[in-house]
């Protein structure tokens, strides 16, 4: 499993200034030390994630693998999938995707074992992906004759988890509504929805919200929205606390308190096929993610339904 490194070189008890730096550098450090100490149980039924927004690039793939990292590293044994043809999460978890290798796709159209295409990730042996390649572009298509189309990695998950228990799966989804999508929310209990402070943070959320609740209605109706995550914040604007701020007024039950900050270490770990948490686990950003986690894991798995 992986080990969080120890900190010791940001202390600020010695600096004796009190500037706005040394006051951040203080309140990491002892966000740090708290996290050092954090036990968290994963004992109740599998918590089936699917990372949801068809808007691009607002951190599905970077909550995805984070939050999996994190979790795993909490004790977790933890199965992300890899529902996107652009296999970012497979490639962030140091995961092998090549279109010669088997994939989710095959699982989808082929009825292969989720089992058989699931690999190890090379940061913990807590923390599985089955990764996607990008003959998935095509699945969207090649879905809609199938028998049973928008089941299908709901009855592949199943079969694999009767087998291979595990406490958190985690799927991350493509920025389309599209069966892939469908098929997430089928197989989920639970949808996170990373929402990026930005202007038109919330265009688009009411039609998301609303394809949830058909799904609750005709395909699975134990599906929460649970929780929703800001991404990319920089506490230094005013316009991403505005949205900070809305978010919360209108989802006050589902927004986790936990608030992800923009940050270069973030964006860098892909690069290297490292989580955050792998990466620099004692950056900012992994910091946030795994207080994320934490939260998380504290929840009850059976929030409000959506709304
Ligand atoms: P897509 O819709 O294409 O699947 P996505 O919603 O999965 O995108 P990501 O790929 O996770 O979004 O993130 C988009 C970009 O923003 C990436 O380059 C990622 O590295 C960067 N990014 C995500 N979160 C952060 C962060 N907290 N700080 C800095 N950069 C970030
Ligand atoms: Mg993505």
């Amino acid at each position: 499993m992986f080990h969080v490194k120890q900190s010791s070189s940001t202390s600020t008890a010695g600096y004796g200034v009190d500037t706005p730096l040394a006051r951040e550098l203080a309140d990491l450090t002892a966000r740090r030390r708290a996290l050092e100490s954090v036990t968290v149980g994963f004992d109740g039924p599998t918590r089936v994630f699917t990372i949801s927004n068809q808007k691009g690039g607002v951190g599905k793939t970077t909550t995805a693998v984070n939050i999996g990292a994190a979790m795993a590293d909490l004790g977790a044994k933890v199965l992300v999938i890899d529902l996107d043809p652009q296999g970012n999460a497979s490639t962030a978890l140091g995961v092998p995707h090549t279109a010669d290798l088997r994939s989710i796709y095959d699982v989808l159209i082929s009825d292969v074992p989720l089992a058989d295409v699931v690999q190890e990730s090379p940061e913990s042996p807590n923390l599985l992906c089955a990764p996607s390649t990008i003959h998935l572009a095509g699945a969207e298509i090649e879905l809609v004759s199938q028998v049973a189309r928008e089941h299908r990695l709901r009855t592949a998950l199943n079969d694999y988890l009767a087998a291979h228990p595990a406490d958190v799966v985690i799927i991350d989804c493509p920025p389309s509504l599209g069966l892939l999508t469908i098929n997430a929310f089928t197989a989920a209990t639970e949808v996170m929805i990373p929402i990026q402070c930005e202007y038109y943070a919330l265009e688009g959320l009411s039609q998301l919200l609303g394809n949830i609740r058909m799904i609750q209605k005709h395909l699975n109706p134990d599906l929460t929205m649970s929780t929703i995550l800001l991404t990319m914040f920089d506490g230094r604007t005013r316009l991403a606390q505005q949205v900070a701020e809305e978010v919360r007024g209108h989802f006050p039950h589902e927004v986790l308190d936990t608030v992800i900050p923009r940050s270069v270490r973030v964006s860098e770990a892909p690069s290297f096929g490292q989580t955050v948490i792998a990466y620099d686990g004692q950056s900012v950003g992994a910091v946030a993610y795994r207080e994320a986690a934490v939260e998380i894991a504290r929840r009850a798995s059976e929030n409000e339904k959506g709304h």
